[in-house]
């Protein structure tokens, strides 16, 4: 059971396979792994315990940022990711990030960028389109069209509490849509990345 893997200069943190959305470009859709590790499907999650005891295994002086990622949506286990951070940031300063779909407050049922001041330092945000419908016909969300604003209010708040807020978007979109999506993040005061797609 893959719990943390390296990738690049930063250590990732499988925290759930869980999700709710179903994204046509998921990796998950495709296979068991990806570019960053061969098998990242979890047979159980493991406790908050277990994950702070495999990340206690490594040096974190080796790394430049400590990564909540997942083979699955990370704010899915909101509760843990917290405590996990506050334990840390008990010995180590490495930087915390979470890369999520922005789903948490309606995954969590409550608005949970707050949580994230003084435990996160950069949030990732998945935008993947410039509109509620277009969100839908790509990520095909449990929350329907309530998702894409959603990502929109979670992404404004978070930037008054954590450091730095980026949004993405995958460079297979039309020319014209990552201009919209451009225009939205920087409204929002986040920070705008074109991610290379990787198929698998
Ligand atoms: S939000 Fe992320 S984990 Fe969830 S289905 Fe989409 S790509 Fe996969």
């Amino acid at each position: 059971m893959t719990i943390t893997y390296e990738y690049g200069k930063n250590l990732y943190v499988n925290l759930t396979n869980r999700c709710p959305n179903r994204c046509e470009f998921c990796l998950r859709t495709h296979s068991a792994g990806s570019i960053y590790a061969e098998d990242l499907w979890l047979e159980r999650e493991p406790s908050k315990e277990e994950i702070l005891e495999d990340i206690k295994k490594r040096d974190l002086n080796q790394y430049q940022q400590l990564v909540f990622c997942g083979y699955g949506e990370p704010t899915c286990r909101l509760q843990d990711l917290l405590w996990l951070c506050d334990q840390v940031k008990k010995f180590s300063s490495i930087d915390i990030r979470i890369n999520t779909n922005g789903l948490s407050d309606l995954i969590n049922g409550k608005h949970s960028a707050a949580q994230l001041d003084d435990r996160v330092d950069i949030v990732s945000i998945s935008l993947n389109a410039p509109n509620a419908e277009k969100y839908e016909d790509v990520c095909h969300s449990e929350f329907g069209l309530e998702a894409f604003p959603a990502i929109l209010r979670f992404a404004a708040e978070a930037g008054l509490y954590v450091p730095k807020v980026y949004m993405t978007v995958v460079d297979t979109m039309p020319q014209a849509d990552i201009d919209e999506c451009r225009r939205i993040c920087e409204g929002l005061g986040a920070i705008f990345r074109v991610r290379k797609y990787i198929p698998n």
